[in-house]
């Protein structure tokens, strides 16, 4: 039987975006401002189409003004740099968003190094990574992804995580990596793994907290998690199942729910955790560079 509590990522996005519409509109009211984001897709990757199609809606509603850019797959990386250079210089664009993965030819790294660090909402920018790894997120962009896994992990734990260990699978750039240097900063002791970690269900049976951000469906289940831990399944996989010769697709993470679900005190489903919370964080990101582009207070 499930114990452990439910984390509606879903349900927080929700109450989040209501403060970042409220908030934008008083910023367009007193400040004559509206945020600005520009999302730039090069090709027709279909999971990529749906997440800036999702991406696009969510920014309307907030009212923030909203421009896509969907470029044909053959785009030159010439033509790609000179967008974002225009982009960098529009003065009605906060935030700009190169969506990943770029096609074949492009230079993914030259691409996103482009993105001026003051619009870079994704916080991939070298200069945004230096500063959230050496503590300085005043003024920094803070990848979206583990900006809300830590959103949930701070309302079960509140902010200071001094004496947990936290164990983050998984050392990617974009998700990973920038977890652990959050989760080091609000003081949890933190171990990252990986594809090459001995004995790793060993390793985060030790964890306080656990975040999963592997792309493997449901690889971490019920034994590796210690009695009473927080688990954050980043992971979406898709798992195709066929029942009497018919084939039907679901979405899952990185986590067994079920059998994870038994042993901690708190989970994020998939669907409805981690992935609704990284769009609306996507949001919290351009309305703070369109105040911090004013000279505002985020
Ligand atoms: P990635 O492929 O860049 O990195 C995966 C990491 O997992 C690597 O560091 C690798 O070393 C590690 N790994 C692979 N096999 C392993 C194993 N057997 N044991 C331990 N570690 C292993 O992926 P990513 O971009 O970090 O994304 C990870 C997952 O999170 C994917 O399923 C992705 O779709 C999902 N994701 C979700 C969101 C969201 O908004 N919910 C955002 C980004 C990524």
């Amino acid at each position: 039987m499930s114990t452990a509590q439910r984390i509606d990522g879903k349900a927080k996005a929700a109450q989040l975006s209501e403060e970042i519409t409220a908030d934008t509109a008083v910023l367009l009211s007193e400040h004559g401002i509206k945020p600005g984001l520009a999302v730039v897709i090069v090709g027709e990757d279909p999971a990529s189409q749906v997440y800036v199609r999702n991406k696009k809606r969510t920014a309307e509603a907030c009212g923030f003004h909203s421009v896509q850019h969907s470029l044909a797959a053959d785009t030159s990386q010439e033509a790609v740099l000179q967008l974002i250079g225009e982009l960098n210089e529009d003065d009605g664009i906060h935030g700009i968003l190169v969506q990943l993965p770029l096609p074949e030819h492009l230079d993914e790294q030259a691409v996103t190094q482009a993105v001026t660090p003051q619009k870079d909402v994704d916080g991939f920018h070298f200069i945004n990574i230096g500063k959230l790894t050496s503590g300085n997120t005043a003024d920094a962009f803070v990848p979206c992804t583990p900006a809300g896994c830590m959103l949930m992990i701070e309302d079960y734990l509140g902010t200071d995580l001094s004496g947990l260990n936290a164990v983050v699978i998984g050392r990617s750039n974009i998700v990973g990596k920038p977890m652990a240097s959050l989760l080091l900063k609000s003081n949890a002791t933190v171990t990252v793994t990986h594809s090459r970690t001995r004995d790793l269900p060993a390793v985060v049976r030790q964890a306080d907290i656990v975040v999963a951000a592997v792309g493997r469906a449901n690889m971490v289940t019920g034994d590796w998690i210690k009695p009473g831990a927080i688990v954050i399944d980043v992971g979406i996989n898709r798992v195709e199942t066929t029942v009497d010769g018919e084939t039907t697709s679901r979405l899952t993470g990185d986590v067994d729910y079920a059998s994870a679900s038994d042993v901690a005190a708190a989970i994020t489903p998939v669907p409805g955790g981690v992935g609704p919370m990284t769009i609306v964080m996507l949001m919290a990101n351009t309305l703070r560079a369109a105040k911090l582009s004013a000279g505002l207070a985020a």
